[in-house]
Protein backbone atom coordinates (compact mmCIF):
# COMPACT_ATOMS: atom_id res chain seq x y z
CA UNK A 1 0.00 0.00 0.00
CA UNK A 2 1.24 3.72 -1.04
CA UNK A 3 1.71 5.93 1.92
CA UNK A 4 -0.18 8.42 1.66
CA UNK A 5 0.02 10.60 4.19
CA UNK A 6 -3.96 11.80 5.59
CA UNK A 7 -3.12 12.25 9.38
CA UNK A 8 -3.96 15.71 9.23
CA UNK A 9 -6.61 15.74 6.63
CA UNK A 10 -10.59 15.52 7.44
CA UNK A 11 -12.29 13.77 5.03
CA UNK A 12 -16.27 13.88 4.68
CA UNK A 13 -17.71 10.55 2.77
CA UNK A 14 -21.22 11.25 1.05
CA UNK A 15 -23.03 8.48 0.97
CA UNK A 16 -22.74 4.97 2.74
CA UNK A 17 -22.95 2.59 -0.05
CA UNK A 18 -20.66 0.03 -0.67
CA UNK A 19 -17.86 2.32 -2.23
CA UNK A 20 -18.34 5.22 0.81
CA UNK A 21 -18.22 2.57 3.03
CA UNK A 22 -15.19 1.26 1.58
CA UNK A 23 -13.28 4.66 1.43
CA UNK A 24 -14.26 5.67 4.94
CA UNK A 25 -12.41 2.67 6.19
CA UNK A 26 -9.64 2.89 4.39
CA UNK A 27 -9.30 6.87 5.39
CA UNK A 28 -9.33 5.68 8.81
CA UNK A 29 -7.18 2.94 8.48
CA UNK A 30 -4.69 4.99 7.37
CA UNK A 31 -5.05 8.04 10.31
CA UNK A 32 -7.13 10.09 8.77
CA UNK A 33 -10.15 12.03 10.72
CA UNK A 34 -13.33 10.74 8.76
CA UNK A 35 -17.51 11.41 8.83
CA UNK A 36 -19.98 9.63 6.79
CA UNK A 37 -23.11 11.72 6.08
CA UNK A 38 -25.68 9.89 4.33
CA UNK A 39 -29.31 11.56 3.15
CA UNK A 40 -31.39 8.35 2.63
CA UNK A 41 -32.98 6.02 5.49
CA UNK A 42 -30.98 3.37 7.30
CA UNK A 43 -33.56 1.17 5.86
CA UNK A 44 -32.94 1.74 2.13
CA UNK A 45 -28.90 1.22 2.87
CA UNK A 46 -27.77 -1.95 1.62
CA UNK A 47 -24.47 -2.33 2.98
CA UNK A 48 -24.43 -0.01 6.22
CA UNK A 49 -24.18 -1.36 9.36
CA UNK A 50 -24.10 0.70 12.22
CA UNK A 51 -22.33 -1.79 14.88
CA UNK A 52 -19.49 -2.06 12.42
CA UNK A 53 -19.13 1.36 11.99
CA UNK A 54 -19.24 2.29 15.96
CA UNK A 55 -16.37 -0.02 16.27
CA UNK A 56 -14.03 1.39 13.78
CA UNK A 57 -14.89 4.61 15.32
CA UNK A 58 -16.01 6.34 12.44
CA UNK A 59 -18.93 9.37 13.21
CA UNK A 60 -22.06 8.69 10.98
CA UNK A 61 -25.18 10.63 9.90
CA UNK A 62 -27.92 8.96 8.23
CA UNK A 63 -31.14 10.15 7.55
CA UNK A 64 -29.89 13.61 6.11
CA UNK A 65 -26.99 16.13 5.61
CA UNK A 66 -26.34 18.32 8.71
CA UNK A 67 -24.20 21.77 8.47
CA UNK A 68 -21.12 18.47 9.85
CA UNK A 69 -20.54 17.76 6.38
CA UNK A 70 -18.56 21.04 5.60
CA UNK A 71 -16.27 20.77 8.73
CA UNK A 72 -13.63 18.90 6.17
CA UNK A 73 -11.03 19.36 3.92
CA UNK A 74 -12.38 16.95 1.41
CA UNK A 75 -15.52 15.84 0.17
CA UNK A 76 -15.33 11.88 -1.16
CA UNK A 77 -18.27 11.93 -3.06
CA UNK A 78 -20.79 9.65 -4.10
CA UNK A 79 -22.55 9.20 -8.09
CA UNK A 80 -26.21 9.50 -6.60
CA UNK A 81 -24.86 13.58 -6.53
CA UNK A 82 -24.71 15.72 -9.78
CA UNK A 83 -21.63 17.91 -10.06
CA UNK A 84 -24.28 21.31 -9.97
CA UNK A 85 -25.94 20.58 -6.37
CA UNK A 86 -26.07 22.48 -3.76
CA UNK A 87 -24.09 20.88 -1.27
CA UNK A 88 -20.94 21.04 -4.05
CA UNK A 89 -21.87 24.57 -4.18
CA UNK A 90 -21.32 25.70 -1.08
CA UNK A 91 -18.34 23.36 -0.40
CA UNK A 92 -16.53 25.31 -3.40
CA UNK A 93 -17.31 28.24 -1.68
CA UNK A 94 -15.78 27.14 1.53
CA UNK A 95 -12.44 25.38 -0.46
CA UNK A 96 -13.26 21.95 0.09
CA UNK A 97 -12.24 20.03 -2.55
CA UNK A 98 -14.59 17.50 -3.86
CA UNK A 99 -12.58 13.40 -4.68
CA UNK A 100 -14.57 10.45 -6.19
CA UNK A 101 -14.44 6.96 -4.14
CA UNK A 102 -11.60 5.79 -6.95
CA UNK A 103 -9.46 9.08 -6.44
CA UNK A 104 -9.18 8.45 -2.85
CA UNK A 105 -8.44 4.53 -3.32
CA UNK A 106 -5.80 5.84 -6.13
CA UNK A 107 -3.49 7.59 -3.75
CA UNK A 108 -2.82 4.38 -1.72
CA UNK A 109 -2.18 1.98 -4.76
CA UNK A 110 1.21 1.12 -5.50
CA UNK A 111 -0.09 -1.67 -8.39
CA UNK A 112 -0.29 -1.78 -12.10
CA UNK A 113 -4.27 -0.16 -13.18
CA UNK A 114 -6.39 -1.08 -15.99
CA UNK A 115 -8.95 0.91 -15.78
CA UNK A 116 -12.39 0.72 -18.19
CA UNK A 117 -14.82 2.90 -18.80
CA UNK A 118 -17.03 3.95 -21.80
CA UNK A 119 -21.29 4.11 -21.89
CA UNK A 120 -21.61 0.29 -22.91
CA UNK A 121 -19.61 -2.88 -22.23
CA UNK A 122 -17.74 -2.11 -18.89
CA UNK A 123 -18.24 -4.45 -17.38
CA UNK A 124 -18.27 -7.19 -19.87
CA UNK A 125 -15.27 -5.69 -20.47
CA UNK A 126 -13.54 -5.24 -16.99
CA UNK A 127 -14.66 -8.97 -15.95
CA UNK A 128 -13.10 -10.36 -19.64
CA UNK A 129 -9.86 -8.63 -19.09
CA UNK A 130 -9.50 -9.41 -15.01
CA UNK A 131 -9.77 -13.35 -16.53
CA UNK A 132 -7.40 -13.10 -19.00
CA UNK A 133 -4.63 -11.57 -16.64
CA UNK A 134 -5.82 -14.06 -14.03
CA UNK A 135 -5.53 -17.15 -16.46
CA UNK A 136 -1.82 -15.90 -17.11
CA UNK A 137 -1.09 -16.53 -14.22
CA UNK A 138 -1.31 -12.70 -12.95
CA UNK A 139 -3.20 -11.95 -9.34
CA UNK A 140 -5.59 -9.54 -10.47
CA UNK A 141 -8.37 -7.79 -8.82
CA UNK A 142 -11.24 -6.74 -10.43
CA UNK A 143 -13.10 -3.77 -8.93
CA UNK A 144 -15.02 -0.21 -9.55
CA UNK A 145 -18.38 -0.45 -10.46
CA UNK A 146 -18.35 -4.21 -10.57
CA UNK A 147 -18.16 -6.22 -7.05
CA UNK A 148 -15.76 -4.80 -4.83
CA UNK A 149 -14.72 -1.31 -4.59
CA UNK A 150 -11.78 -0.36 -5.20
CA UNK A 151 -11.15 1.01 -1.85
CA UNK A 152 -11.92 -2.49 -0.59
CA UNK A 153 -8.76 -4.36 -2.67
CA UNK A 154 -6.35 -1.55 -1.60
CA UNK A 155 -5.34 -3.69 1.90
CA UNK A 156 -5.00 -7.21 -0.44
CA UNK A 157 -2.57 -5.54 -3.18
CA UNK A 158 0.19 -7.36 -2.97
CA UNK A 159 3.83 -7.07 -4.97
CA UNK A 160 2.53 -9.21 -7.82
CA UNK A 161 -1.30 -7.93 -8.28
CA UNK A 162 -2.88 -5.70 -11.11
CA UNK A 163 -6.36 -3.56 -10.72
CA UNK A 164 -8.66 -3.81 -13.54
CA UNK A 165 -11.00 -1.14 -12.40
CA UNK A 166 -14.30 -0.57 -14.02
CA UNK A 167 -14.74 3.62 -13.83
CA UNK A 168 -17.92 5.70 -14.77
CA UNK A 169 -18.10 9.08 -15.94
CA UNK A 170 -19.78 9.86 -12.59
CA UNK A 171 -16.03 8.42 -10.63
CA UNK A 172 -14.40 10.52 -13.65
CA UNK A 173 -15.61 13.49 -13.04
CA UNK A 174 -14.14 13.80 -9.35
CA UNK A 175 -10.68 12.86 -10.00
CA UNK A 176 -7.46 14.86 -9.63
CA UNK A 177 -4.32 12.92 -9.85
CA UNK A 178 -5.83 9.41 -10.97
CA UNK A 179 -3.27 8.45 -13.40
CA UNK A 180 -4.11 4.47 -14.80
CA UNK A 181 -1.23 2.39 -16.60
CA UNK A 182 -3.82 1.48 -19.15
CA UNK A 183 -7.05 3.39 -19.91
CA UNK A 184 -9.88 2.14 -22.08
CA UNK A 185 -12.60 4.21 -23.68
CA UNK A 186 -15.05 1.44 -25.15
CA UNK A 187 -17.56 3.75 -27.05
CA UNK A 188 -19.04 7.13 -25.88
CA UNK A 189 -23.16 7.17 -27.39
CA UNK A 190 -26.11 9.56 -25.43
CA UNK A 191 -25.94 8.40 -21.64
CA UNK A 192 -26.38 10.44 -18.20
CA UNK A 193 -26.72 13.80 -19.75
CA UNK A 194 -28.94 14.38 -17.08
CA UNK A 195 -26.34 13.97 -14.65
CA UNK A 196 -23.55 15.51 -16.38
CA UNK A 197 -25.33 18.70 -18.11
CA UNK A 198 -24.73 18.25 -21.72
CA UNK A 199 -23.62 15.60 -23.66
CA UNK A 200 -19.73 17.31 -24.16
CA UNK A 201 -19.25 17.18 -20.39
CA UNK A 202 -20.36 13.41 -20.16
CA UNK A 203 -17.50 12.96 -23.22
CA UNK A 204 -15.49 15.11 -21.57
CA UNK A 205 -15.75 12.79 -17.88
CA UNK A 206 -14.69 10.11 -20.01
CA UNK A 207 -11.61 11.25 -21.65
CA UNK A 208 -10.64 12.75 -17.93
CA UNK A 209 -9.80 8.60 -17.86
CA UNK A 210 -6.66 9.76 -19.97
CA UNK A 211 -5.78 13.27 -18.55
CA UNK A 212 -2.90 12.45 -15.92
CA UNK A 213 -1.10 10.12 -18.22
CA UNK A 214 1.98 10.07 -19.71
CA UNK A 215 5.06 8.40 -21.46
CA UNK A 216 4.77 5.02 -20.93
CA UNK A 217 0.80 5.05 -20.04
CA UNK A 218 -1.39 3.34 -22.47
CA UNK A 219 -4.65 4.96 -23.66
CA UNK A 220 -7.02 2.32 -25.68
CA UNK A 221 -10.20 3.67 -27.81
CA UNK A 222 -12.18 2.43 -30.05
CA UNK A 223 -11.62 3.41 -33.47
CA UNK A 224 -15.25 2.86 -35.12
CA UNK A 225 -16.06 5.85 -32.73
CA UNK A 226 -15.89 9.41 -34.33
CA UNK A 227 -16.47 10.73 -31.05
CA UNK A 228 -13.22 8.93 -30.13
CA UNK A 229 -11.38 8.84 -33.51
CA UNK A 230 -11.91 12.30 -34.20
CA UNK A 231 -10.25 13.39 -30.97
CA UNK A 232 -6.99 11.22 -30.94
CA UNK A 233 -5.04 14.76 -30.76
CA UNK A 234 -6.23 15.21 -27.07
CA UNK A 235 -4.61 12.01 -25.97
CA UNK A 236 -1.99 11.72 -24.33
CA UNK A 237 0.45 8.86 -23.50
CA UNK A 238 0.78 5.73 -26.20
CA UNK A 239 -1.86 5.42 -27.80
CA UNK A 240 -3.72 1.89 -28.66
CA UNK A 241 -7.26 1.54 -30.56
CA UNK A 242 -9.23 -1.24 -32.17
CA UNK A 243 -11.70 -1.09 -34.85
CA UNK A 244 -13.88 -3.61 -37.36
CA UNK A 245 -11.53 -3.30 -39.91
CA UNK A 246 -8.19 -2.81 -40.46
CA UNK A 247 -7.23 0.89 -40.63
CA UNK A 248 -4.25 3.68 -41.22
CA UNK A 249 -3.36 5.72 -38.86
CA UNK A 250 0.04 7.49 -37.59
CA UNK A 251 -0.74 7.99 -34.09
CA UNK A 252 -2.01 4.78 -33.05
CA UNK A 253 1.12 2.25 -32.30
CA UNK A 254 -0.63 -0.64 -30.78
CA UNK A 255 -3.85 -1.79 -32.44
CA UNK A 256 -6.45 -4.54 -32.59
CA UNK A 257 -8.83 -5.50 -36.13
CA UNK A 258 -10.85 -7.80 -37.71
CA UNK A 259 -9.98 -9.05 -40.67
CA UNK A 260 -11.52 -12.25 -43.23
CA UNK A 261 -13.03 -13.29 -39.55
CA UNK A 262 -10.28 -13.25 -37.39
CA UNK A 263 -8.69 -10.98 -34.63
CA UNK A 264 -5.42 -9.30 -35.16
CA UNK A 265 -2.86 -7.21 -32.87
CA UNK A 266 -0.36 -5.09 -34.15
CA UNK A 267 2.13 -3.43 -32.27
CA UNK A 268 4.79 -3.17 -35.88
CA UNK A 269 3.62 -6.35 -37.64
CA UNK A 270 -0.09 -8.17 -36.98
CA UNK A 271 -0.14 -11.44 -35.45
CA UNK A 272 -3.36 -13.14 -35.43
CA UNK A 273 -5.28 -13.79 -31.89
CA UNK A 274 -7.73 -15.80 -32.60
CA UNK A 275 -11.18 -16.41 -35.30
CA UNK A 276 -13.91 -14.54 -33.92
CA UNK A 277 -16.42 -17.83 -34.07
CA UNK A 278 -13.83 -19.42 -31.20
CA UNK A 279 -14.82 -16.59 -28.97
CA UNK A 280 -17.34 -17.90 -26.35
CA UNK A 281 -19.19 -14.78 -25.68
CA UNK A 282 -21.59 -14.20 -28.91
CA UNK A 283 -22.22 -10.10 -31.02
CA UNK A 284 -19.99 -8.03 -32.65
CA UNK A 285 -20.02 -5.76 -29.74
CA UNK A 286 -18.48 -8.50 -27.77
CA UNK A 287 -15.82 -8.78 -30.31
CA UNK A 288 -15.04 -4.80 -30.02
CA UNK A 289 -14.74 -5.63 -25.99
CA UNK A 290 -12.39 -8.58 -26.52
CA UNK A 291 -10.19 -6.20 -28.72
CA UNK A 292 -9.81 -3.79 -25.58
CA UNK A 293 -8.79 -6.27 -23.76
CA UNK A 294 -6.43 -7.65 -25.96
CA UNK A 295 -4.74 -4.63 -26.74
CA UNK A 296 -4.41 -4.42 -22.78
CA UNK A 297 -3.20 -8.24 -22.24
CA UNK A 298 -0.40 -7.79 -24.95
CA UNK A 299 1.06 -4.07 -23.49
CA UNK A 300 1.57 -6.74 -20.03
CA UNK A 301 3.10 -9.45 -22.31
CA UNK A 302 0.34 -12.26 -22.25
CA UNK A 303 0.97 -14.83 -24.81
CA UNK A 304 -0.94 -15.22 -27.42
CA UNK A 305 -2.10 -18.63 -26.90
CA UNK A 306 -2.95 -17.57 -23.13
CA UNK A 307 -5.27 -14.70 -24.27
CA UNK A 308 -6.93 -16.75 -27.11
CA UNK A 309 -7.91 -19.53 -24.25
CA UNK A 310 -9.50 -16.76 -22.51
CA UNK A 311 -11.68 -15.74 -25.00
CA UNK A 312 -12.70 -19.06 -26.12
CA UNK A 313 -13.50 -19.50 -21.97
CA UNK A 314 -14.91 -16.95 -20.57
CA UNK A 315 -18.24 -17.55 -20.16
CA UNK A 316 -19.50 -13.55 -19.82
CA UNK A 317 -21.38 -11.56 -17.48
CA UNK A 318 -24.38 -12.81 -15.58
CA UNK A 319 -27.81 -11.42 -17.35
CA UNK A 320 -25.99 -10.16 -20.43
CA UNK A 321 -26.68 -12.27 -23.63
CA UNK A 322 -26.39 -15.01 -20.56
CA UNK A 323 -27.00 -18.84 -22.01
CA UNK A 324 -29.59 -20.39 -20.12
CA UNK A 325 -30.37 -23.82 -20.72
CA UNK A 326 -31.19 -25.70 -24.31
CA UNK A 327 -34.36 -27.71 -24.28
CA UNK A 328 -35.33 -29.96 -27.44
CA UNK A 329 -32.43 -27.95 -29.69
CA UNK A 330 -34.31 -24.49 -28.48
CA UNK A 331 -31.90 -22.54 -26.67
CA UNK A 332 -32.66 -20.24 -24.01
CA UNK A 333 -30.90 -16.76 -23.40
CA UNK A 334 -31.34 -14.18 -20.62
CA UNK A 335 -30.29 -10.46 -21.71
CA UNK A 336 -32.37 -8.93 -18.86
CA UNK A 337 -29.26 -5.64 -18.88
CA UNK A 338 -30.90 -4.58 -22.43
CA UNK A 339 -32.64 -1.80 -20.46
CA UNK A 340 -32.82 0.09 -23.62
CA UNK A 341 -33.03 -0.28 -27.56
CA UNK A 342 -29.24 0.01 -27.92
CA UNK A 343 -28.92 -3.02 -25.92
CA UNK A 344 -31.71 -4.99 -27.48
CA UNK A 345 -29.70 -4.05 -31.17
CA UNK A 346 -26.56 -5.44 -29.94
CA UNK A 347 -28.69 -8.63 -28.94
CA UNK A 348 -30.60 -9.77 -31.90
CA UNK A 349 -26.86 -8.98 -33.91
CA UNK A 350 -26.28 -11.20 -32.01
CA UNK A 351 -28.39 -13.80 -33.39
CA UNK A 352 -28.66 -14.65 -37.34
CA UNK A 353 -32.42 -15.60 -37.50
CA UNK A 354 -34.89 -17.50 -35.73
CA UNK A 355 -35.45 -15.37 -32.64
CA UNK A 356 -38.61 -16.04 -30.50
CA UNK A 357 -38.19 -12.00 -28.55
CA UNK A 358 -39.47 -12.11 -24.92
CA UNK A 359 -39.78 -7.68 -24.47
CA UNK A 360 -41.06 -5.18 -22.14
CA UNK A 361 -41.06 -3.35 -19.56
CA UNK A 362 -41.71 -0.46 -17.80
CA UNK A 363 -42.62 2.63 -20.75
CA UNK A 364 -39.98 5.30 -21.50
CA UNK A 365 -38.72 6.65 -24.34
CA UNK A 366 -37.09 4.35 -27.07
CA UNK A 367 -35.43 4.18 -30.35
CA UNK A 368 -37.69 2.06 -32.63
CA UNK A 369 -35.85 3.00 -35.67
CA UNK A 370 -32.97 1.79 -34.51
CA UNK A 371 -34.38 -2.19 -34.48
CA UNK A 372 -37.04 -1.77 -36.93
CA UNK A 373 -34.83 -3.92 -39.45
CA UNK A 374 -33.45 -6.35 -37.27
CA UNK A 375 -36.87 -7.17 -35.61
CA UNK A 376 -38.68 -7.35 -39.51
CA UNK A 377 -35.93 -9.88 -40.91
CA UNK A 378 -34.33 -11.75 -37.39
CA UNK A 379 -37.72 -12.32 -35.52
CA UNK A 380 -40.38 -14.65 -36.14
CA UNK A 381 -42.50 -14.05 -32.78
CA UNK A 382 -42.50 -11.61 -30.44
CA UNK A 383 -43.86 -12.31 -26.40
CA UNK A 384 -44.67 -8.87 -24.64
CA UNK A 385 -44.97 -7.79 -21.48
CA UNK A 386 -44.95 -5.09 -19.16
CA UNK A 387 -46.48 -1.76 -19.18
CA UNK A 388 -45.03 -1.21 -22.70
CA UNK A 389 -47.08 -3.97 -24.56
CA UNK A 390 -49.15 -2.43 -26.07
CA UNK A 391 -47.03 0.03 -27.89
CA UNK A 392 -44.35 -2.96 -28.99
CA UNK A 393 -47.92 -4.80 -29.94
CA UNK A 394 -49.03 -1.32 -32.01
CA UNK A 395 -45.59 -0.97 -33.67
CA UNK A 396 -44.46 -4.35 -34.94
CA UNK A 397 -47.88 -6.60 -35.48
CA UNK A 398 -47.59 -5.56 -39.12
CA UNK A 399 -44.71 -7.48 -39.82
CA UNK A 400 -44.19 -9.88 -36.65
CA UNK A 401 -46.63 -12.13 -34.84
CA UNK A 402 -46.92 -10.31 -31.58
CA UNK A 403 -48.72 -12.07 -28.17
CA UNK A 404 -49.38 -10.16 -25.40
CA UNK A 405 -49.01 -11.76 -21.59
CA UNK A 406 -49.66 -10.19 -18.45
CA UNK A 407 -46.86 -12.23 -17.03
CA UNK A 408 -43.60 -13.56 -17.35
CA UNK A 409 -44.19 -16.58 -16.51
CA UNK A 410 -46.73 -16.58 -19.15
CA UNK A 411 -44.42 -15.27 -22.31
CA UNK A 412 -41.68 -17.65 -21.49
CA UNK A 413 -44.48 -20.84 -21.35
CA UNK A 414 -45.83 -19.21 -24.87
CA UNK A 415 -42.36 -18.61 -26.08
CA UNK A 416 -41.45 -22.33 -25.63
CA UNK A 417 -44.49 -23.58 -26.74
CA UNK A 418 -44.05 -21.73 -30.20
CA UNK A 419 -40.27 -22.56 -30.74
CA UNK A 420 -38.96 -25.13 -32.60
CA UNK A 421 -35.59 -27.34 -33.22
CA UNK A 422 -33.16 -24.64 -33.79
CA UNK A 423 -34.81 -21.84 -32.66
CA UNK A 424 -33.54 -19.13 -29.85
CA UNK A 425 -36.04 -17.43 -26.86
CA UNK A 426 -34.16 -14.39 -26.49
CA UNK A 427 -35.25 -12.78 -23.10
CA UNK A 428 -34.20 -8.98 -24.09
CA UNK A 429 -36.22 -6.58 -22.81
CA UNK A 430 -35.57 -3.32 -24.22
CA UNK A 431 -37.16 -0.99 -21.72
CA UNK A 432 -36.23 -0.84 -17.78
CA UNK A 433 -37.59 -3.86 -15.01
CA UNK A 434 -39.39 -1.48 -11.94
CA UNK A 435 -42.73 -1.87 -13.97
CA UNK A 436 -42.49 -5.55 -12.87
CA UNK A 437 -39.35 -6.45 -10.71
CA UNK A 438 -37.19 -4.31 -8.45
CA UNK A 439 -34.51 -4.10 -11.37
CA UNK A 440 -32.54 -6.20 -14.10
CA UNK A 441 -30.89 -8.50 -11.89
CA UNK A 442 -34.16 -9.71 -10.23
CA UNK A 443 -35.83 -9.50 -13.97
CA UNK A 444 -33.39 -11.80 -14.84
CA UNK A 445 -33.25 -14.44 -12.33
CA UNK A 446 -36.90 -14.48 -12.40
CA UNK A 447 -36.48 -15.58 -16.22
CA UNK A 448 -34.01 -17.90 -15.59
CA UNK A 449 -36.02 -19.39 -12.64
CA UNK A 450 -38.94 -20.17 -15.28
CA UNK A 451 -36.76 -21.49 -17.64
CA UNK A 452 -35.19 -23.93 -15.43
CA UNK A 453 -38.77 -25.22 -14.44
CA UNK A 454 -39.83 -25.84 -17.84
CA UNK A 455 -40.25 -29.52 -18.88
CA UNK A 456 -38.03 -30.61 -20.52
P1 LIG B 1 -21.90 -1.50 -18.79
O1 LIG B 1 -21.17 -1.97 -17.57
O2 LIG B 1 -21.16 -0.41 -19.51
O3 LIG B 1 -23.34 -1.22 -18.59
P2 LIG B 1 -22.18 -4.25 -19.71
O4 LIG B 1 -20.98 -5.07 -20.01
O5 LIG B 1 -22.91 -4.49 -18.44
O6 LIG B 1 -21.80 -2.71 -19.84
O7 LIG B 1 -23.19 -4.38 -20.91
C1 LIG B 1 -24.41 -3.66 -20.88
C2 LIG B 1 -25.14 -3.81 -22.18
O8 LIG B 1 -24.44 -3.06 -23.17
C3 LIG B 1 -25.17 -5.24 -22.68
O9 LIG B 1 -26.44 -5.80 -22.44
C4 LIG B 1 -24.94 -5.11 -24.16
O10 LIG B 1 -26.19 -5.10 -24.77
C5 LIG B 1 -24.37 -3.75 -24.39
N1 LIG B 1 -22.96 -3.76 -24.83
C6 LIG B 1 -21.93 -4.45 -24.29
N2 LIG B 1 -20.78 -4.16 -24.92
C7 LIG B 1 -21.09 -3.25 -25.87
C8 LIG B 1 -20.33 -2.55 -26.85
N3 LIG B 1 -19.01 -2.69 -26.98
N4 LIG B 1 -21.00 -1.69 -27.67
C9 LIG B 1 -22.32 -1.51 -27.56
N5 LIG B 1 -23.09 -2.15 -26.67
C10 LIG B 1 -22.49 -3.00 -25.84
Amino acid sequence: MKDYDVKNIRFTVLGAGRSGIAAAKLLKNAGASVFLSESSPKDKLLYFNEKDFAAQGIPYEIGGNTEKIFDADYFVTSPGIPPNSEIFLKAFDRGIRIISEIEAAYRFCDAPIIAITGTNGKTTTTELTGAMFRDAGFDAHVCGNVGLAFSEIIPKLGVNSIVVLEVSSFQLEFISDFKPDVAVILNITQDHIDWHGSFEKYADAKFRINMNQTGDDLIIINHDDGELSNNLDKLRGIKGAFASKNFNSAEITNKAYTDGGSIFYDCGTAEKITDNKDIFLRGTHNVMNAMAAVIAAKKFGISNDSISNTLKTFKGVEHRIEPVREIKGVNFYNDSKATNYDSLYVALESFEGNIILIMGGKKGENNFEKVDSLIKNRVKLICAIGQSKDVISERYSDFVKVLKFDTLDDAVINAGKNAKKGDVVLFSPGYKSFDMFDNYEHRGKAFKEIVNNLKG
